[in-house]
Order: C-alpha cells, then sequence, then structure tokens
C-alpha cells in the first residue's frame, strides 16, 4: 500500500505507528483533518489479519470523523485508532496505558474515546496517563458511554427516513434488520422495541444474540441477513457490508445503520440510489455518540438534556440530507459529504482573518 498516496488522495494529515511488544501493543492513530478543532475519535480494538487491513481501516474510519463533525455542526476534527488485538482475549491495563501514553504524544491533537473492542472502562485506565480522552464514565464526571446517544440518534434518523418512504414516521409494525447487535444496537433496539417495531438479528458473538432473543428478536445467521425480507436494513457491525456482492440481495427499503463506513466505496451509494433504496448516511444518523462527547468536551458543564435535545436534531439533519439529495439530484451519501465538504471549506476561509489571541 502506497501510504502517502493514499493520505494526499484523501487528505490525511498524519499517522502514527506505536509498538511495545512487551504488552503486546500494535496501534495506529490517524488524524485525517483539524480545520474544525482536534482531531475526535474512537480507538478499535480488533484482530486484523494484516497490517494493511488496520492502516486502512484508521485512514477510512479518521476521515469519516471528519465528515460526521463537520455534518453534526460540532467543533471537531477527524481522528481515529487502531488497536491491532483481539478485545475478548488481549486487552490488559498495561496495553491500555501504553496505548495512551502515545495519544499524550500527540498534545491534544487527538482526543481518543470508545469504538468497537473498548468501553468506558478502558476509557479509566487511559485517563491514568493522558488527559485526552473523552467519553469518560457520569461516576466521573464525564458524559457516559457514548452508545446510548448513538442509538436514539440511529432511531431518529430512521424515522426520518420512515417519513420520506413511507408517509409516517411511527415504525410500529415496521420490520428492522439489525446485522451486528453490540452496544449500539442494543441502543437502537430498545428505542425501536418500545414503538413496536419487529426485529431480525444477526451477530457472530453468541453472547449478543442471547440479549437480543431475550428481547424478543427473531434471530439469523451472519451471511443470512443480506437475504431476509425487512422495511429497514440496519448495518451495526463493522463497515464495508454494502459492497456490489451484498447490494443485490437487499429487499428493503431503507438503509439505516449505526456502523461506521458502510458503503465499500462511493459507487455503492449511487448503487443504492438507483435501485430506490433510501440510504441514511452512516455519519449523519450515528453522530450521536460523538455529539454527547462535545457536550463533555464544551466549555459549558455537561448535560444530559442538552446532549439529547442535540442528538434529536439528527431528525431535522436526515430531512436536510434528503433535502440536498433531491435538489441536487444525488445520491444522500454524496448529499452528506457535500454538506460537511461546505461547512469545512467556510470555516476554512474565516480562519484566515487574523485576531489577537
Ligand atoms: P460493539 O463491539 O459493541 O458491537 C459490534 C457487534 O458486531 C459485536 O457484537 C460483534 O460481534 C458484531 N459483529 C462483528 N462482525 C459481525 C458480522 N460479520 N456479522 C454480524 N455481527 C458482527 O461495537 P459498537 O460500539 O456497537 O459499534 C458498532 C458499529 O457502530 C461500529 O461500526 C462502530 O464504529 C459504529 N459506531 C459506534 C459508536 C458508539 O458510540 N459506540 C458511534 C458511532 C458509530
Amino acid at each position: 500500500m502506497d501510504i502517502f498516496k493514499y493520505m494526499e488522495e484523501h487528505g490525511h494529515e498524519q499517522i502514527v505507528m506505536c509498538s511495545e511488544p512487551s504488552v503486546g501493543l500494535r496501534a495506529f492513530i490517524a488524524i485525517h483533518d483539524t480545520t474544525l478543532g482536534p482531531a475526535v475519535g474512537g480507538v478499535r480494538i480488533w484482530p486484523y489479519e494484516t497490517e494493511e487491513d488496520a492502516i486502512l481501516d484508521v485512514l477510512r474510519l479518521s476521515r469519516a470523523m471528519t465528515y460526521k463533525s463537520a455534518a453534526a455542526h460540532i467543533p471537531f476534527g477527524g481522528g481515529k485508532a487502531v488497536i491491532m488485538a483481539d478485545s475478548r482475549k488481549d486487552k490488559t491495563e498495561a496495553m491500555l496505558r501504553t496505548y495512551a501514553r502515545y495519544v499524550d504524544t500527540l498534545g491534544g491533537r487527538y482526543i481518543t474515546t470508545t469504538d468497537v473492542g473498548s468501553s468506558t472502562m478502558d476509557l479509566e485506565y487511559i485517563a491514568l496517563e493522558t488527559k485526552h480522552v473523552t467519553g469518560m464514565p457520569i461516576s466521573m464526571g464525564g458524559s457516559g458511554d457514548t452508545s446510548t446517544l448513538t442509538g436514539l440518534g440511529v432511531y431518529m434518523g430512521m424515522k426520518a427516513c420512515a417519513k420520506a418512504v413511507w408517509g409516517s414516521d411511527s415504525l410500529s409494525d415496521r420490520t428492522v434488520a439489525m446485522q451486528g447487535f453490540g452496544k449500539v444496537a442494543y441502543r437502537t433496539a430498545k428505542h425501536l422495541l418500545k414503538e413496536g417495531a419487529n426485529l431480525l438479528v444477526s451477530d457472530i458473538y453468541t453472547g449478543a444474540l442471547e440479549t437480543a432473543k431475550e428481547m424478543g428478536a427473531t434471530v439469523v445467521e451472519p451471511d443470512g441477513i443480506y437475504d431476509v425480507t425487512c422495511d429497514i436494513f440496519s448495518p451495526c457491525a463493522l463497515g464495508g457490508t454494502l459492497n456490489d456482492r451484498t447490494i443485490p440481495r437487499l429487499r428493503c427499503s431503507v438503509v439505516a445503520g449505526g456502523a461506521n463506513n458502510q458503503l465499500l466505496t462511493d459507487e455503492d451509494g449511487a448503487e443504492l440510489h438507483r435501485r430506490g433504496i433510501l440510504y441514511a448516511p452512516d455519519y449523519i444518523i450515528n453522530a450521536g455518540g460523538i455529539i454527547n462527547v462535545s457536550c463533555e468536551l464544551g466549555d459549558v458543564a455537561y448535560s444530559v438534556e442538552r446532549a439529547t435535545e442535540m442528538t434529536e436534531r439528527i431528525y431535522e439533519a436526515m430531512e436536510r440530507t434528503l433535502h440536498v439529495s433531491s435538489r441536487d439530484e444525488i445520491p444522500t451519501a454524496q448529499a452528506a459529504d457535500r454538506m460537511a465538504e461546505e461547512r469545512i471549506s467556510s470555516v476554512r476561509q474565516l480562519r484566515g482573518i487574523y485576531r489577537s489571541r
């Protein structure tokens, strides 16, 4: 992989490699763009097969964070970290604290939080080594688990899509097929079940499936989830699951989920559009977590009411995306990118005006 070429083409500023064999740490931290503020994004702990897989993932994820914060009108840039390890077997206090020391060397250019394979409990270890961490437990004065509001935002995004497709935003009796039943899917499911939706769920971890069954969901084989007939297909596991092999299998009217980087390529967003499937751009509707931490890092004291109110506005953000998509006759994914890029370029311009500090 030609890393510099990739970074130049996609606008990345920096990538950091971190190694400490004694604790099994092999990590990459990527900072995509800091025009709007410090790069904020979670640390993913995942057993990548190759270094190239990990680098590509961290570069794609960090870029998505830039777009997510830009579209959510948050003063953050985009960053992400990945640790090449199995969180269920390899994660230790020493590994997390060593990772945190590397985060600290970036002096606040990157602020870390949770993602797949990391939890708020892990952040307590990280906070022992760096103050550049957010999403801390509520008991420690933080804003708590980011997935709570991410789940709320995904649900609000689904409702806005339902309104556009079926004329009513009620999800009662709608069938939602969820791929992955981790932290975000669980939180989203709670809202869906409360409203009377039916859930079909797949996961590769039996513990997650047990929880889904207890909540009343029907379990589907991991690969079979693409083929089920449903109203909303909801990718809530890893990225790249919407691609030229899976899209032709979908039997839904809407795709709306919590996973980051759902589209493998831009062409996949265009293909969903061509097929008449409404795609809720991932970073528009999964922004609840970053909105929550923006309230923790802001100048005023954290308030759950404020964070919830801001997350509920994802409904309007999704409606704006649909408006731009239909006005400019472009797929929703492209509409979201256009909105985010317009914000970044307008802020870059105003930064050109000198003011004394
Ligand atoms: P998680 O680790 O709690 O859950 C992910 C789940 O997906 C796990 O249960 C895992 O077993 C399952 N999974 C993995 N591969 C699968 C496959 N092929 N088929 C079915 N299930 C599979 O992580 P999470 O925090 O819920 O995050 C889920 C997604 O949402 C990720 O893409 C993450 O980047 C994104 N996201 C999370 C947040 C947040 O606040 N946690 C915010 C925004 C976006």
